[in-house]
């Protein structure tokens, strides 16, 4: 067997120490005589994966006792609708903050319930950067801020949470979810998929303070209102158990092998860095986020300039064990997502083979 080094940027590497307890347990999780595929949602064993998937997850993101953490199937573009009809309907009114494809989408569902007003955008640059956000622009009355914290198609990061004094934030963190330690009480409401950064594709993680569910205008379906999952402890239906036990595993690995958010942190800002450092200095390759307090240390885009070099060098990156490196279809060139799960060792391999191809392609 020889795993790839996989730079996709969603679904995404699992760190491999999960892939082999899920695989020791395949069969026969603990003396249940199934496999966790096979359970009944309501039977004990599953009920513990549920609570200590959710009891980890409070504890590793240090989640306050005020907040709700909420198990949902449909992805994060379900997040998009769920978002304007469980918070939209004081004043009806909600600012968005457009910094790539995901925010523009969000924004675009909610201009569906309400008004959605955009607050700044950086599209006219092919989102290369963070928009500024003038707090003088935020309508007093708005119902909540939308932003996407880590714009997982360009590149970019929001340096630090956008100050909405007591309008409610909600941040759309799927591709930096658990990438660093966050100040929760800073957000009304943090949604994830967890596909990029915590398990694999079919669910999303909501976080939300508690003052804010219960609020969703009257003919919400049953299924897309937020006190439906609180009030249930995820399960009013059927909850994705495999995604939930596989997120329980990883959980575990951060806290137990990682050792914590603060831990994974320093890890993601060395390997960014060692890629960033090399993007800088490189003379064929260029970062697509000039600015450096705007660069995600957990996607990396990058061009050399010449479409055709752009492809080779795609093709043979993958021929030597670097896979998914090509970027988004609306954007083109290269883009290296290193989440959680992607060794140091990686993207130190990686620098290395791009320096190669540097000295076989100069220019
Ligand atoms: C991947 C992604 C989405 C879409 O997630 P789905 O689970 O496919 O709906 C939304 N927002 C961000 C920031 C993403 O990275």
């Amino acid at each position: 067997m020889a795993r790839v080094y996989n730079f996709s940027a969603g679904p995404s590497q699992m760190p491999e120490p999960v892939l082999r307890t899920a695989a020791a347990q395949m069969l026969e999780y603990g003396s249940s005589g199934q496999s966790v595929m096979e359970m009944s949602h309501r039977s004990r064993d599953f009920e513990e994966i549920l609570h200590s998937c959710e009891s980890l997850l409070r504890e590793v993101l240090s989640v306050p006792d005020n907040y709700k953490i909420l198990f949902i199937q449909g992805g994060a573009s379900m997040q998009f609708a769920m978002v304007p009809l469980n918070l939209m309907n004081g004043s009806g009114k909600a600012d968005y903050v457009v910094s790539g494809q995901f925010s523009k989408k969000a924004w675009k569902e909610a201009a569906r319930f309400g008004d959605a007003k955009v607050l700044a955008s950086s599209e006219e640059k092919t989102f290369s950067y963070i928009p500024p956000v003038d707090p003088a622009l935020i309508r007093p009355d708005a119902d909540y801020v939308h932003i996407c914290y880590n714009n997982t198609i360009y590149g970019t990061a929001f340096p630090a949470p956008v100050e909405t004094g007591s309008i409610p934030l909600v941040a759309d963190m799927s591709s930096c979810f658990l990438s660093r330690p966050v100040d929760v009480s800073r957000f009304g409401l943090i949604y994830a998929g967890v596909q990029k950064n915590l398990g694999p594709a079919g669910m999303a993680v909501a976080v939300i303070r508690e003052d804010l569910i219960g609020k969703a205008r009257e003919n919400t379906p049953t299924m897309l209102d937020y006190a439906t999952y609180a009030n249930n402890d995820s399960m009013y239906n059927t909850p994705p158990c495999w995604c939930i036990y596989m997120c329980k595993l990883v959980l575990e690995w951060i806290r137990d092998e990682v050792g914590g958010l603060a831990a994974m942190e320093k890890r993601n800002l060395e390997k960014a860095a060692i890629l960033y450092d090399y993007l800088d200095r490189s003379a064929l390759f260029t970062p697509c986020v000039p600015d450096p307090k705007d660069r995600s240390i957990m996607n990396a885009t990058f061009v050399t300039g010449d479409k055709e070099l752009d492809a080779k060098f795609v093709a043979q990156a993958a021929a030597a064990g670097f896979v998914n490196l090509k970027g988004h279809r609306s954007v083109g060139g290269m883009r290296a997502s290193i989440y959680n799960a992607m060794p140091k060792e990686g993207v130190e391999k990686l620098v290395a083979f791009m320096e190669e191809f540097e000295a076989a392609n100069r220019r």
